[in-house]
């Protein structure tokens, strides 16, 4: 029996925007979920992109949640997740969206689709995803497309006149965890304080009590002279990482890593490929590339 269920693994990125929009080309909205994780720690903008795109599509949001923070995750687990070990990508997103997908769409009767982007880098990752997710077929519609650089891919989604997620205008290369994701780099610390300042010091609060409770542990490591020793986010800031200077390299980084214009927009107009008549794209031609769609009548389902 062919798969009647098209589960989008919906992040609150682009990536994932851009495959649910190439589900809907491909086999309508009837059958479609946009499957969303809460980490409590979300940015604020993430959730009205969401719901932004949730009325794009015409399909609402499915929202499941543990109900913890990495945070409280860390503090459970006495573990404090870093760039090497992060279980909070497993407790607070894989875990509920496995256990919804149990539920409500089995792998007899649905697919789950990736929004891995366009480029060699992301595509790496495919193997692994499809390992994690079995009994379910997985599948990657945007990175079977031809390369795209992220900025190409903000232009496809401001082309169906959606306004991308404010985290990528501030240069983050990713919109999950409000920029302050452990996975990340020293460089995309230093960004986050000189940019979300109230939001680094929360998570530098965070991190000593933990090292309160744990002892010599860190998010980031140093890895200066041949040497590798805990980096708390309390002596990044010490180090005066983020001298006025230090902000602008910092920023553009950021912004060459994540193929960001220098002004934050994209360095060329591009629009996503549409079938034309489609539903999606009728509802390209109607929409204002400069405001955002009407937001949905009611909130969006809840999961468990
Ligand atoms: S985005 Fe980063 S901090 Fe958030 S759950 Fe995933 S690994 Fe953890």
């Amino acid at each position: 029996m062919s798969a009647n269920q098209h589960v989008v693994q919906f992040s609150g990125g682009v990536g994932s925007f851009l495959t649910a929009v190439q589900v809907a080309e491909r086999h309508g909205t009837a059958g479609m979920t946009l499957l969303i994780a809460d980490t409590r720690v979300e940015d604020e903008d993430l959730w009205r992109f969401s719901e932004d795109a949730s009325a794009f599509l015409g399909v609402p949001l499915t929202i499941v949640r543990d109900g913890r923070t990495p945070w409280q995750v860390f503090y459970d687990q006495r573990f404090l997740g870093n760039d090497r070990l992060a279980p909070c990508t497993k407790v607070l997103k894989q875990q509920p969206c496995r256990a919804w997908m149990e539920t409500n769409a089995p792998p007899d009767r649905a697919t789950a689709y990736v929004g891995i982007e366009p480029n060699m880098h992301d595509r790496n990752r495919i193997p692994a995803i499809v390992r994690n997710w079995q009994p379910w077929t997985v599948e990657f519609p945007l990175a079977d497309g031809p390369d795209a650089t992220k900025g190409e891919l903000l232009a496809q989604v401001r082309h169906l006149g959606i306004r991308p997620p404010r985290l990528y205008e501030l240069g983050f290369a990713h919109n999950n965890c409000g920029g302050a994701c452990v996975r990340a780099g020293q460089r995309q610390w230093k960004h986050l304080l000189a940019t979300l300042p109230d939001r680094y010091a929360h998570a530098e609060h965070e991190e000593e009590k933990l090292r309160a409770l744990l002892g010599d542990v860190s998010i980031l490591r140093d890895r200066r002279r041949g040497t590798t020793r805990p980096l708390p986010l309390r002596s990044l800031r010490a180090r005066g990482a983020v001298a006025v200077s230090t902000q602008r390299d910092s920023r553009s980084e950021l912004s060459a890593r994540s193929d960001i214009g220098c002004s934050g927009l994209p360095c060329r107009r591009s629009a996503p490929s549409l079938k034309p008549g489609s539903a999606i794209a009728s509802r390209v031609s109607t929409a204002s590339p400069t405001s955002s769609p009407k937001r949905p009548k009611s909130r969006p389902t809840k999961g468990r």
